[in-house]
């Protein structure tokens, strides 16, 4: 979905946008939000599916929330609902977990603010491309080791056995040749 500032902006200092789709074609009109009502906030309900080079294994995105224009300011408090299906960095068990992220943000076309904040972006152009800014909010979200369970055992390096479903036995029964011999002085 694509945001227009200059429009949205446009209709926050009470002028009123010239020809907000003027050049677009109808596809890209239909994915232009537009704004009927300065004062309440606009329900953001649409989704999408990501890049695949950016979002490996990642479902479509669902997004829901609203959009509030503040003095020339665009306040997003969104929210993207989603799957990921990635291997575990342990076991190497693929697996499906769902993720609700909050996409905060403040949209500004000049940074006409001191308080630099993350959730603060400037728009350069006027246009933001919210499919762009909601991937690259999720990237910067992905754990680095992405694990099955917090509590992942892992695969025996011996035998290669997924621990988590059961153990193997390896440890127990294979007793290092040396060890055994140490152990039988020991015992004498
Ligand atoms: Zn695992
Ligand atoms: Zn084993």
């Amino acid at each position: 979905m694509i945001l227009d500032l200059k429009m949205l902006v446009g209709i926050a200092s009470n002028q009123l946008p010239s020809s907000p789709i003027g050049t677009l074609n109808q596809t890209e009109a239909a994915e232009i939000l537009t704004i009927s009502d300065e004062d309440r906030p606009h329900i953001i309900s649409y989704s999408f599916s990501p890049d695949e080079e950016l979002l490996a294994g990642c479902s479509e995105i669902s997004v829901s929330g609203t959009l509030k224009v503040v003095s020339s300011m665009v306040y997003l408090d969104l929210r993207a609902d989603y799957f990921l299906t990635v291997s575990c960095d342990r076991c190497t068990e693929i697996f499906t977990r769902k993720y609700s992220l909050p996409i905060e943000h403040i949209l500004v076309t000049s940074h006409n603010t001191d308080n630099y904040d993350d959730t603060i972006i400037v728009i350069e152009d006027s246009r933001v491309d919210l499919d762009e800014l909601i991937t690259s909010d999720i990237q910067l979200s992905l754990p680095m080791k992405q694990l099955c369970r917090e509590d992942c055992r892992g695969i025996c390096q011996k035998c290669g056995k997924n621990l988590n479903e059961g153990d193997c036995g390896c440890n127990d029964s294979e007793i290092d040749p040396r060890l055994a011999a140490l152990k039988s002085l020991l015992e004498d």
